[in-house]
């Protein structure tokens, strides 16, 4: 099957006169939308709850809801948008009731700094960049595992920011977080992911002292105009990809960067695990279910009946 965007996504009902069959609980104006919308529906709800299952119950309860509230949506939003924020909404619920599950701690798969800030460097075999990685046949099998390997505080807030393409502060009102809380998160769960997917196998690496010469330059450092250590270099990499570091900060930003090969690596591995995780993501045609449609269609039209 072909993963072309666009190749393979039946017309979407949203026209006026199609809004006006949906309001009216036609059908057949219903099968189109969950035909239309309903893999990309399944796979975020799949994202968020890690259980076929209990994702496509989400997806269920938010067409009904959707069903019941279609009066209320507004034309100039976009279907798919609206029902996204829908089933985004079931699926958080659901995983606040599923409750907490036992989770591996995020801190040994963060970049670690010795205590002059420097970026600490790790033994062992190098690990696969992203980039190599996306040539893969395997690429998506090792992308989705370490997705579905980050603890739900993080792999939420990745999706959402990253996948879903929310605003930072969409997610903050989602999630009941502070803004700033939600860009810490973002940043581990991102670093987070880049390890998993540049280690799939991995163990512990040893990690090497810090370079004698690297200790004395970090000393001395300290004391050099334009000059920030690989750690606050770190702290400063989220604002700088979204364009809104300070210009003072960016400029010791973009020194460090071409000071430090450490750093240079860690941000362009950064970025293409963004992009590989994106593209994964958008590719994630995830078919339905044969059987789901008709399923999906059912329960509207019980909502109707219901109604009625
Ligand atoms: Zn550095």
């Amino acid at each position: 099957m072909s993963r072309e965007a666009g190749s393979s996504t039946p017309s979407t009902p949203e026209g006026p006169a199609d809004l006006e069959r949906l309001r009216q609980g036609d059908e057949a104006a219903w099968d189109e939308v969950v035909r239309a919308h309903g893999g990309k529906l399944l796979a975020v709800a799949r994202r968020i709850v890690r259980d076929e299952h209990a994702a496509e119950d989400c997806v269920q309860n938010a067409l009904v809801q959707a069903f019941l509230k279609i009066g209320d949506f507004q034309e100039r939003a976009a279907l798919a948008t609206w029902l996204h924020r829908i089933v985004v909404n079931a699926a958080l619920m659901m995983l606040r009731a599923q409750g907490r599950r036992a989770e591996q701690p995020l801190d040994d798969l963060l970049p670690a700094f010795d205590e002059y800030g420097h970026r600490v460097v790790e033994s062992g075999p190098a690990p696969t960049s992203p980039e190599e990685l996306a040539e893969r046949a395997e690429a998506r099998e090792i992308v989705e595992r370490a997705i579905d390997a980050l603890p739900d505080a993080f792999r939420v807030v990745l999706v959402l920011r990253d996948f879903e393409d929310l605003s930072t502060q969409e997610v903050a009102d989602l999630l009941q977080l502070t803004p700033n809380a939600v860009k810490i998160r973002l940043h581990r769960a991102r670093a987070a992911l880049k390890t998993l997917i540049e280690r799939p196998h991995r163990r512990a690496p040893e990690r090497v002292p810090t370079p004698l010469v690297r200790r004395i330059t970090g000393i001395v450092g300290r004391y050099m105009p334009l000059t920030i250590t690989c750690q606050e270099f770190d702290g400063f990499i989220m604002d700088y990809l979204e364009g809104s570091l300070p210009e003072r900060p960016r400029r010791l930003f973009e020194i460090h960067v071409l000071r430090c090969r450490e750093c240079r690596t860690y941000l362009k591995r950064y970025k293409q695990t963004l992009a590989l995780g994106h593209r994964i993501c958008r590719e994630d045609a995830e078919a339905l279910p044969a059987d789901a449609p008709p399923r999906l269609v059912a329960a509207i039209a019980k909502a109707r009946a219901g109604r009625a």
